[in-house]
């Protein structure tokens, strides 16, 4: 098997190429054809010599994401993208352009195994992990085909990150590397279900990154029913990580919350939900749910969302409706991926 050469940290690089017998300032000049000119083939680098390019591909593999299909929607300018990985697998990505510059959503995961109901990523079950590599991939190859800067990541497609620890933090570290692309860390949020210990473990690298954590329900019952995860981590404990989090690195909480109408959009969950952010300095995003085809949950009618949005605003919590981006392109997370997936195994 070939080393994945675009998961090497800079420092590693350096080390590969010294074993090769060459010299520090090739480790540069590959990591930035890597990392800044986004290169997919060792031809492409044609600053180094034949012989070393040769000898690279004979060690080495760029592993691909190549793109299968793009969707645009007509409503709000958002791409959807459908990529090919090395052995077949498929994963989907977002791009969202905002006044404030173009923004991507990554998936971690090839499938999910956190079983959360109303969402379609987890239906088939966890297939496989994703590399830093192939999380890197699917934003250099969106960057690549815009043919513009990308300067937000969110990891908050398919997949749960801190299920797949190691590689999501070696992928933050390259992502934000002043010798790569060089996202700022402010510009970088990570979604997790509330794994725990990986939540404070996360908190010990005091990273500058955004916290969103998905909250769904307000208590310990609520989020069992819609989040399995939540028998294995109570709501006081994943409350408690959020809280290390932000003593860690000064960084404000998001939670998340898709608004399921008749589940957890009642007056007593606004009630329920603002006593527990009242005491917190954090942001609340509310995300009516997008209904799969799979499962029968329904979006709230807006004005309930709206009322529910007020009901929290005027306790003093900081709330936000989340815009829906792309509606008419495959919705929800997971959707799109779902319906090739299916096209191909019928
Ligand atoms: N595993 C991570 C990140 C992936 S999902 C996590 O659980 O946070 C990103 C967000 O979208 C999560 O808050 C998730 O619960 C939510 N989500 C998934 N499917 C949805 C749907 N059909 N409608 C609304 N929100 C959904």
């Amino acid at each position: 098997m070939k080393k994945d050469i675009r998961a090497y940290t800079y420092e590693q690089l350096q080390e590969e190429m010294a074993s090769l017998g060459e010299k520090k300032f090739r480790a540069k000049q590959i990591y930035e054809w890597l990392h800044v000119k986004l290169a997919e083939d060792f031809e492409e680098m044609t600053n180094l010599s034949k012989s070393l390019r040769e000898k690279l591909e004979k060690e080495y593999t760029i592993l691909p994401v190549k793109m299968l299909e793009r969707q645009e929607s007509a409503l709000d300018g958002t791409n959807k993208f459908l990529f090919r990985l090395y052995d077949g697998n498929v994963v989907e990505s977002v791009l969202m352009r905002y006044k404030h510059g173009n923004s991507v959503c990554i998936s971690s995961q090839v499938g999910c195994r956190m079983g959360c109901r109303f969402c379609a990523s987890t239906i088939g079950g966890l297939v496989r992990n994703l590399s830093p590599s192939e999380m890197l991939g699917q934003i250099y190859q969106i960057q690549r085909i815009i043919g513009e800067r990308i300067s937000n990541v969110v990891i908050m497609g398919t997949g749960e990150p801190l299920d797949n620890f190691e590689n999501f933090l070696r992928f933050i570290r390259l992502l934000t590397d002043e010798h790569g692309l060089n996202i700022s860390q402010r510009n970088v949020t990570v979604s997790t279900c509330g794994i725990v210990p990986k939540m404070l473990e996360l908190a010990k690298e005091k990273l500058q990154i955004t916290l969103a954590l998905s909250l769904h329900g307000a208590t310990q019952e609520k989020r069992k029913e819609l989040m399995p995860v939540a028998n294995k981590y109570s709501l006081d404990e994943v409350l408690d990580a959020c809280d290390a989090y932000f003593e860690e690195t000064g960084r404000r909480i998001t939670f998340e919350y898709s608004l399921v109408h008749g589940v957890n959009d009642r007056d007593e969950d606004a009630k329920e939900l603002t006593a527990i952010l009242k005491q917190r300095n954090c942001h609340l995003n509310l995300i009516p749910v997008n209904p799969i085809k799979e499962r029968t949950f329904e979006q709230p009618s807006r004005k309930n969302a709206l009322n529910f949005k007020n009901k929290l605003e005027k306790s003093g919590i900081n709330v936000t409706i989340r815009r829906e981006m792309g509606a008419d392109i495959d919705g929800a997370c997971g959707q799109l991926r779902r319906r090739y997936v299916q096209t191909n195994n019928e």
